[in-house]
């Protein structure tokens, strides 16, 4: 294997920091922000119902997040990215999914794999990858959720000389496409988890497989199915892969864990995943405020106001939580599953308020309660699972 890398320095060539607006672009993480404001404007919203109803990603979306520099939120600096707060993060995310769910999710799922990427050991892998997922000439899919489920595994993982082979099929991968790698979970016989990177072609990147052979030269088969057809998230190029002994060099094995930190994690972060919901439901609450100046009927003009402070709260409730200060985990559970009923709430009286227009796909209302539904879903774990299932019994 090849030694040769790009270099990057957070000093200057007398050994002065560099400045985080020198290699960013940005003079602070507000100014991140304005950015995903005017690209969430400019770029995504006007065009959320035609990315909706369309095939696949729309490349312009991802050039314009690109050309901010926002594919790099989760890079570290001397790889060439903005390695923002996971407050801005979340700022970020939440802006993007008020404009574009689709857009939005596929975006979100690149920043996992990038911080995993920089977090492991292999040098080579950090310094070829990470300056071209930085700025979104590359992007990178992320498969794990399937270790949350119970029983057989979905995908196996067995040592053999060398590395690992990875046998099973994924349900669920999204950007596929767009994306021509992903970060697998994998189960290994013991019951821990091992994460790995792997191309969608190892040809696409020369200089990481050059000097790598499975020692019986067989490399195995990665392979994605057709997009699957979705109610929702059509467009996000979401499909299923199947890996048939597919050899996973030492090198680029990212990490262990095992089952017992993933639902500790799951627990702890439980409101990580709030920033879409809480996304969408101010995507929809700024349909009922545009109706309300459009329509002047005093009924949207009071749903509009009233689910504007509901917001404001909710948002300050789930940013601000703190477990043992503000409240239980279980409390933080609930209060995700709260956050979805809202985020469905606001999203049916924006079409309410759209009257029979909510129903032509060219209307944000019925667009965003179908990514409402979606959120319901997404990253869900038994215990969220449990807490939607209370709060819609107790609203029959
Ligand atoms: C459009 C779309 C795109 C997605 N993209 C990605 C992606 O790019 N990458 C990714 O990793 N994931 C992705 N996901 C997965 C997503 O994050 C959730 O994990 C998924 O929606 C949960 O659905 P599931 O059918 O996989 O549920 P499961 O994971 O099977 O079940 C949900 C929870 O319930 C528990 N559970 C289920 N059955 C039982 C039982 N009998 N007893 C006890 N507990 C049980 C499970 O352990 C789990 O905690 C995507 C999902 C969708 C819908």
């Amino acid at each position: 294997m090849t030694t040769e890398q790009p270099q990057f320095d957070d000093e200057d060539a007398v050994g002065l920091p560099i400045a985080y607006d020198s290699r960013t672009g940005y003079d602070s993480e507000a100014d991140v922000l304005d950015a995903a404001r005017r690209v969430a404007d400019e770029v995504l919203r006007p065009n959320a119902e035609a990315v909706d109803t369309a095939d696949g990603p729309r490349k312009q979306n991802f050039e314009a997040l690109a050309a901010a520099g926002l594919l790099g939120l989760a890079v570290p600096r001397k790889y060439g990215g903005l390695d923002v707060s996971g407050t801005t993060q979340r700022n970020v995310t939440e802006i993007l999914a008020s404009a574009c769910g689709a857009t939005n999710f596929i975006q979100a799922q690149h920043h996992g794999p990038c911080r995993m990427i920089a977090a492991c050991q292999s040098e080579i892998l950090k310094s070829t990858l990470l300056p071209r997922l930085a700025t979104g000439e590359l992007m990178c899919a992320i498969s794990f959720a399937h270790l949350r489920r119970m029983g057989e595994p979905v995908l196996a993982a067995s040592r053999v000389d060398g590395g690992y082979l990875l046998n099973g099929t994924t349900p669920w991968v999204t950007g596929w496409g767009i994306m021509n790698q992903v970060v697998f979970g994998a189960t290994l016989p013991d019951d821990r988890f091992i994460y790995v990177w792997v191309p969608a072609d190892r040809n696409d990147f020369p200089h990481l497989f050059e000097n790598v052979m499975p020692s019986n030269g067989k490399w195995g088969t990665l392979m994605a199915s057709q997009p699957l057809k979705l109610a929702v998230m059509n467009s996000t190029s979401t499909v299923e892969l199947t890996c048939t002994n597919l050899f996973i060099p030492d090198d680029y094995v990212l990490s262990f864990s095992d089952r017992e930190t993933m639902q500790r994690n799951d627990r702890n972060g439980v409101l990580g995943a709030a920033a879409m919901p809480i996304g969408c439901a101010a995507g929809s609450i700024a349909v009922l405020c545009k109706l309300a100046e459009q329509r002047n009927i005093p009924a949207v003009k009071r749903s509009a106001d009233k689910f504007t402070r509901e917001l404001t709260e909710l948002r300050n409730a789930a940013y601000d939580f703190k477990t043992g200060v503000t409240g239980t985990q279980q409390d933080a559970i609930d209060l995700r599953a709260h956050l979805i009923q809202f985020a469905m709430r606001a999203a049916h009286a924006a079409v309410a308020a759209s009257s029979g227009a909510a129903i032509y796909t060219s209307n944000p209302a019925q667009r965003l309660l179908r990514e409402a539904m979606f959120y319901t879903v997404q990253a869900q774990t038994r215990e969220v699972m449990d807490s939607i299932l209370v709060l819609l019994e107790h609203n029959s």
